[in-house]
């Protein structure tokens, strides 16, 4: 499989390639530039294999020979190692859970596959990769995870002081190895000004092979299918017309769906849930793009402006906003109306939504009014007690934490403090 720049100025590549390098040279994402759907047969009958079969024949056509098939199975059984539960609201209404991995997000998905596919493209290179991310919270804990020992790996991450939750501070500060933390005094956008101010200086790349692990990253982005898929096996056969409301921010997750789809999975509708970070709500509305400073949210993880993704979705369809439309909506609302979707879940179903699924929850519901024959799944995309802040003040009292992070918070947090890209540099040189 070959990849080709959406900016159509850098060389095609391939898998390997676009893995190890995260960006295009001309700063475009990397994009397939083959996708064959797979056989109506195969969707019929997904109900008869395993998970792991059929994650695998959805994403080895965008590996081809890269990686051997034994050795992509084990990446895959690894990487979905957990459970993937899709629990029914009412009968309009369920939600898949992505949380049941080791840091409680839908990340782990996309990051343990990255770090497995990287460890292996590593293993014979006798240089180090560093992984440089900048995170508001629940990227750096995945990617953290996900890298946790793996071998000629580095991984260096940003985070704004006081600005993460003590769950998420926990997941980033105590793991050592190959981890270190770096607190940045200053916001999100400091840490992402500064990772971005990294990858251009010409003294930090000689010294040192940098790599991103967000979601440009294909690794990252096309496993994120499976549990779209996952989802699929498991309710085919009880609903006929099936849509997903996704809460996005950067769109990666949602437009893993919507790969998947392409690749023949039947899916009526994909509906973007936003924050108050609207901008692809407005496009789809209004035909007109235009991004507007990022506004902090509850779910600050969907806190995005300008969704890296979305070009992504864009030539899904060709860049044409008509027959994008009759596939993508959007639907926005403010912190408000997410408080109160979080107590009416807890209220009428006794259902505990985090802030970002409660936004999906949302969109289905608005989703619904005018698309009443759908069922429509929600991704529950981190666990609650991730953000205990807001939890506590909606439902009066604080979400127990899963034993398998409340032991980290326990553990001795270790953590670089810096100020300035100066201090980053310096670290990197170091
Ligand atoms: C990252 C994240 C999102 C947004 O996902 P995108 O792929 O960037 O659209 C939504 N919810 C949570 C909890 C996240 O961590």
């Amino acid at each position: 499989m070959k990849y080709y720049s959406l900016n159509r100025k850098a060389p095609v590549t391939d898998f390997k390639s676009a893995v190890i390098q995260g960006i295009a040279p001309d700063r475009g994402l990397y994009f397939p530039s083959q996708i064959e759907p797979l056989s109506n047969n195969f969707w019929n009958n997904i109900g008869d294999l395993s998970r792991e079969e059929a994650a695998f024949h959805c994403i080895q056509p965008f590996i081809g020979n890269q990686i051997p098939e034994d050795k992509l199975m084990e990446i895959i059984k690894e990487t979905v190692d957990f459970e993937f539960p899709v629990i029914p609201i009412n009968e309009k209404v369920s939600s898949l859970e992505l949380f049941h991995g080791p840091t409680l997000a839908f990340k782990d998905v996309g990051a343990r596959f990255m770090a497995r596919s990287l460890g292996y493209f590593n293993q014979d290179s006798d240089v180090n990769t560093t992984i440089l991310v900048a995170t508001s919270g629940d990227t750096g804990g995945a990617v953290a995870n996900g890298f946790l020992g793996v071998l000629g790996v580095d991984v260096v991450i940003l985070y704004p002081k006081g600005k993460v939750s003590p769950v998420q501070e926990s997941q980033l500060t105590t793991l050592g190895q190959n981890i270190t933390a770096l607190e940045v005094d200053g916001v999100f956008d400091d840490c992402q000004d500064m990772v971005k101010s990294a990858f251009l200086d010409p003294d930090v790349i000689q010294k040192r092979r940098l790599t991103s692990a967000n979601s440009i990253n294909v690794a990252r982005w096309l496993p994120q299918m499976f549990y779209y898929v996952f989802a699929y096996q498991q309710l085919k056969d009880q609903y006929a017309s099936l849509s997903f409301s996704v809460p996005s921010g950067n769109f990666g997750n949602i437009c893993a769906g919507m790969m998947a789809h392409r690749l023949g999975m039947p899916v009526t509708h994909f509906i973007a849930a936003n924050n108050s970070n609207d901008v692809v709500a407005r496009y789809l509305q209004h035909g007109e793009y235009i991004d507007r400073p990022t506004i902090a949210t509850i779910s600050n993880a969907m806190d995005v402006s300008k969704p890296s993704n979305f070009v992504r979705i864009q030539e899904l369809y060709d860049r044409d906003l008509a027959s994008l439309k009759h596939k993508l909506y959007a639907y926005a609302f403010s912190d408000q109306d997410t408080k109160k979707a979080i107590k009416d879940l807890e209220n009428q179903y006794q259902y505990i939504a985090d802030p970002h699924g409660a936004v999906g929850y949302l969109a289905a519901i608005e989703h619904l009014q005018s698309h009443p024959d759908q069922h429509c799944v929600f991704l529950e995309t981190a666990h609650p007690c991730k953000f205990s802040d807001v939890m506590e003040e909606v439902l009066g009292r604080p979400v127990p934490i899963p034993v398998k992070v409340a032991y980290l918070m326990q553990r001795k947090q270790e953590k670089i403090e810096i100020s300035s890209y100066k201090e980053l540099k310096d670290f990197l040189l170091a």
